[in-house]
C-alpha cells in the first residue's frame, strides 16, 4: 500500500554512484509517495528517481534542499516489498541504493517520457462465433479452428494468438471478416479472464491444465511437500535429467494458479526463454503467461513488466533480472537449474538472482523450489544440513527411457584424427547408419583454435590483454574473446617471417571441417553462440534437429542446456580435462554439471544413449562419479575437499577485484586495502593481493584481495566497516569492485 505523503522530505535514490539517498522537499499540493518515480533537480540537469522514504526532518542545510520538480503518476509506486528487496541487496552487496534501484527498473520507467500504455489489441468470440459447431467446419482450417478453440476459453491477445502458428495473421483476419470473432481493446475492458457463468464449469477456478501425466511416487511427494507448505521454505528439487522436474514445476503452479497466486519461473538463459514460454502455454492454454529478460525490446519489456505489477500475468518467466519484478500476488517462486552460474550478475550490482530469490520468498513467506540434476554445492550442503529441504527424484519419468552408459576413451592409447579418436569417429558412423543423431560437445575454454607458428612457437597473443585470441575460420579474423579485439590473420609469421603457421586446439568450425571430410554426405550442423546470435536461427535449427535432418551436432554448452532431441543417442565430450587441473576451485563442480548435463541428452526417449568421454585423465574420480550417475558421491568428496580447504560452501568470500592501466596504481590500492582490512582486527581471513585470472585485459592491469569469514554475518559486519576505509583511499584512475559470493577469480 502507497503511504500518502504527510511529511515534507522525500529521500531519494537516483542512480549515481554514492551510497547515499538525496533530500528533496515536497510541495504541499504534490501528490508524492513512497515508491514513487519523481523528477529532481541534480547540479544542472533534471533526473528521475524513486522516493525511498518519507521523513519530516533532513540533516542537510534547509537552505540548500531543493523541491522536487515534478511527481510521475503514469505507473503506480513501487511497492514496499520490492523497496524493501532492493534495500536488502544493496547492503548485502555493498552498491549504491540508486544503482541498484533503478537498473532494477525497465528502460521506460528510469525516463521521464510518459508511458502510454498501448492499446493492447485482443480477440474474443462474437455471439456468433460462440453458437457455432466447432465439429461441422471443415477439418482443413487448421488454424482457425484452434484459434475457435482457445477463444471458447476465453479472449486471447494477438501476441497470444501468434503462438498457435505462423499463419495466425492471416486466420485472423478471416474469422473476423466471418463475423465470428471480433477485435476488442484490453486497456477498455480488463476482464480478460471471465470467470466462468454459473453452471458452466463447476466452481473451481478454471485453469486449463494440458497433457497432466500421472505423477511418480517421487513426483508428488515433492508436490506434497512444496504444495502443504504454509510459509516460506527453500527446497531442494535434485532430480536426474529425465526425471520430470518440469512436471513438478507445472503441478506446483497449476496449486498457485487455483489460488489465484502468480508464480516467477527463474531461468538461466535467455535463448531458453521463448522456448519455454511456448511449453507454459500449451501446458495452461487459459492462464496469462509474461516472460522477462534482457532480449525483449524496451517497449516490450515495459508491458510484460506492467502485465506482471498489475497482476494481469499469472506466470512469469524470466532471466535472473525478473527476480526484481513487481509481484503482487506471488504465492511461488521456482529457479531451474539453480546451479547455473549465469544468475550471478557480474557487473554493477553484482547479484545472485538465486540467493535473490531465496531472500524475496522468505521476506514475501512463500515457498521457493530450486530445481537441478546437479545443484550448487552451497545449496546441496544447504539441503543435506537441512537449511532446504531435499526432495528428490532418482528415477527417470518415462520408465523405458535409460539412463545412458558413459566411457571413457584414453586419448594418448587410442588413434586420434584432429582431436577425434577413431572408436568415436566409429560410433558416430554407426549411428549415421542407423539413422540416429551424434552430439560433439567442446568445452571452449582453452579449446578455441589459437594460432601458432610451427617455426619460432609464436601465439597469437592479444595485444591488450594476457590472452590469446582465437580463430574464426569463417570470416577470417583472429578475434580476442575478453576485449574484442580482432585482425586479419597473418600470412607468415609476424616474429620469423615462416608460412608454417597453423590453428592449434580444435573449435567447433574445425571439429566440423574433420567431420565433413570423413562423412561428406553426413549433415553436420555447428551450434555455438556465433551461430546462434540470432534468435530465430536458433529456432530454426531446433527445428532441424526435431525433424532429424541433422545428423552430427557440434557444438559448446549451449547445447547442453534443456533441449530434448529424441534421435539424439551419442555424445562425444572432446576436451574435459582442462577444468580437473584448474586453479578456480569450482571447476570441478562446473565440469561435472556440464558433462551430467549434456550425458542428459543422450537417450531421453527410448533409445538407450551413450557418452564417450575424450581423456588422458580416465580414472580421474570425476569421472568415475559420472559413470556410476553418483552425483551424491561426487558432492561428497568435493564437499570434504572444500571443507579441508575452508572454501565456500563452509566459508563466505568477499573479493576487491581493482583494475587499471598502470599496475603500481593497481597494487597500490589493493594493498592499502589489505592494510585497512588487517587494521580492523575482524574474525576473517585477508588472502592477497594476487593478478586475477586474466592478468591483463584490454590493456588493463587486473588484481584482486579476497576476504574470507566463517559465516556471511562475520563477514557482513567487517563489510561495512571496511567500506569507510575503502571510500578514502584515492582509486579515482582505477575500476574498483567488491563482489560478494564471487564465482569467478
Ligand atoms: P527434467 O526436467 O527433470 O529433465 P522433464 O520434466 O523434461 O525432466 O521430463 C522428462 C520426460 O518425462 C518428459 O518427456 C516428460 O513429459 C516425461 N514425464 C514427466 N513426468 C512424467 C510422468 N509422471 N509420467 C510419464 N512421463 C513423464
Ligand atoms: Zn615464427
Ligand atoms: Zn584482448
Amino acid at each position: 500500500m502507497p503511504l500518502p505523503l504527510t511529511m515534507s522530505i522525500a529521500r531519494i535514490a537516483l542512480d549515481i554512484p554514492l551510497a547515499t539517498l538525496f533530500d528533496y522537499t515536497v510541495d504541499a499540493a504534490m501528490d508524492v509517495a513512497v515508491g514513487q518515480r519523481v523528477i529532481v533537480p541534480f547540479g544542472t540537469r533534471q533526473m528521475l528517481g524513486v522516493v525511498m522514504e518519507c521523513v519530516a526532518s533532513s540533516d542537510m542545510d534547509a537552505a540548500k534542499i531543493k523541491p522536487i520538480t515534478r511527481a510521475l503518476q503514469d505507473c503506480a509506486p513501487l511497492s514496499h516489498e520490492l523497496l524493501r528487496l532492493l534495500n536488502f541487496c544493496s547492503e548485502y552487496y555493498r552498491y549504491p541504493i540508486g544503482q541498484t534501484v533503478l537498473p532494477a527498473l525497465p528502460t521506460r520507467l528510469r525516463s521521464d517520457e510518459p508511458i502510454v500504455v498501448k492499446s493492447i489489441v485482443s480477440y474474443r468470440l462474437s455471439a456468433q462465433g460462440a453458437a457455432l459447431d466447432l465439429s461441422a467446419l471443415p477439418k482443413n482450417k487448421k488454424v482457425q479452428l484452434r484459434i475457435l478453440n482457445l477463444l471458447l476459453v476465453r479472449a486471447h491477445s494477438k501476441a497470444e494468438l501468434k503462438a498457435v502458428a505462423t499463419t495466425v495473421s492471416a486466420a485472423l483476419k478471416l474469422l473476423v471478416s466471418e463475423g465470428w470473432v471480433e477485435e476488442f481493446d484490453v486497456t477498455q475492458n480488463p476482464h480478460l479472464n471471465p470467470l466462468p457463468q454459473a453452471g458452466e464449469e463447476a466452481n473451481e477456478k478454471c485453469h486449463l491444465f494440458n497433457g497432466a501425466h500421472t505423477l511418480t511416487v517421487e513426483q508428488q511427494v515433492a508436490v506434497d511437500a512444496v504444495t502443504s507448505a504454509q510459509n516460506f521454505q527453500c527446497f531442494l528439487l535434485h532430480g536426474i535429467t529425465g526425471s520430470g522436474k518440469t512436471e513438478v514445476y507445472v503441478h506446483l503452479m497449476h496449486h498457485a494458479l487455483q489460488r489465484d497466486g502468480q508464480v516467477l519461473l527463474l531461468v538461466p538463459e535467455i535463448n531458453l526463454t521463448p522456448q519455454l514460454e511456448d511449453y507454459f502455454r500449451s501446458r495452461f492454454p487459459d492462464v496469462d503467461i509474461t516472460s522477462l529478460h534482457s532480449g525483449l525490446s524496451e517497449r516490450a519489456r515495459l508491458e510484460n513488466w506492467l502485465d506482471a505489477q498489475q497482476g494481469r500475468a499469472k506466470i512469469i518467466l524470466g532471466t535472473r533480472l525478473s527476480v526484481f519484478a513487481e509481484l503482487p500476488k506471488l504465492a511461488l517462486i521456482i529457479v531451474d537449474e539453480e546451479h547455473d552460474a549465469s544468475f550471478k550478475q557480474q557487473d554493477g550490482l553484482r547479484y545472485s538472482a538465486r540467493d535473490v530469490a531465496i531472500f524475496r520468498a522468505s521476506q514475501r513467506g512463500v515457498p521457493i523450489v530450486l530445481g537441478s540434476a546437479t545443484p550448487s554445492l552451497e545449496s546441496f550442503h544447504n539441503a543435506q544440513t537441512g537449511r532446504y529441504k531435499m526432495l528428490t527424484l532418482q528415477q527417470r519419468a518415462n520408465a523405458s527411457a535409460r539412463l545412458p552408459t558413459v566411457r571413457c576413451i584414453h586419448t594418448k592409447q587410442n588413434l586420434m584424427k584432429d582431436g577425434i579418436s577413431e572408436i568415436l569417429l566409429r560410433e558416430i558412423e554407426l549411428r549415421i547408419t542407423r539413422g540416429e543423431q551424434s552430439l560433439l560437445f567442446i568445452n571452449r575454454r582453452g579449446y578455441a583454435p589459437v594460432l601458432m607458428c610451427g617455426g619460432c612457437g609464436w601465439l597469437s597473443d592479444c595485444k591488450n590483454c594476457a590472452g590469446k585470441m582465437v580463430l574464426h575460420l569463417q570470416d577470417q579474423r583472429l578475434r580476442c574473446h575478453h576485449c574484442g579485439y580482432q585482425i586479419r590473420p597473418p600470412k607468415v609469421c609476424p616474429d620469423c617471417a615462416s608460412n608454417d603457421l597453423h590453428p592449434i586446439g580444435s573449435g567447433t568450425q574445425r571439429i566440423e571441417e574433420v567431420l565433413q571430410e570423413r562423412f561428406p554426405t553426413a549433415r553436420i550442423l555447428r551450434v555455438d553462440r556465433d551461430s546462434t546470435r540470432n534468435k530465430r536461427a536458433w529456432q530454426t535449427m531446433r527445428e532441424q534437429i526435431h525433424a532429424n535432418e541433422v545428423d552430427i551436432l557440434v557444438g559448446t554448452q549451449m547445447l547442453a542446456k534443456g533441449h530434448d532431441f529424441p534421435a539424439l543417442t551419442l555424445v562425444g565430450v572432446l576436451n574435459p580435462d582442462s577444468a580437473l587441473y584448474s586453479s578456480d576451485f569450482r571447476a570441478s563442480e562446473k565440469l561435472y554439471a556440464q558433462l551430467a548435463q549434456v550425458s542428459g541428452r543422450a537417450g531421453r526417449a527410448d533409445k538407450a544413449g551413450e557418452v564417450i568421454i575424450q581423456t588422458e585423465f580416465p580414472d580421474h574420480p570425476l569421472y568415475r562419479a559420472l559413470q556410476r550417475h553418483d552425483f551424491n558421491g561426487f558432492a561428497a568428496e568435493q564437499l570434504a575437499e572444500r571443507d579441508m580447504a575452508g572454501f565456500p560452501p563452509f566459508h563466505f568470500q568477499a573479493i576487491l577485484r581493482a583494475e587499471g592501466k598502470v599496475e603500481g596504481e593497481v597494487y597500490a590500492y589493493l594493498n592499502q586495502a589489505r592494510t585497512a582490512a588487517m587494521a580492523l582486527a575482524h574474525p576473517v581471513e585477508v588472502l592477497g593481493v594476487v593478478p586475477a585470472a586474466l592478468a591483463r585485459r584490454a590493456n588493463h592491469v587486473r588484481a584482486h584481495l579476497l576476504i574470507q569469514a566463517s559465516s556471511r554475518r562475520a563477514l557482513q559486519t567487517f563489510l561495512r566497516d571496511w567500506q569507510f576505509d575503502l571510500d578514502a583511499i584515492p582509486h579515482h584512475k582505477l575500476r574498483c569492485a567488491l563482489d560478494i559470493d564471487p564465482l569467478e577469480f
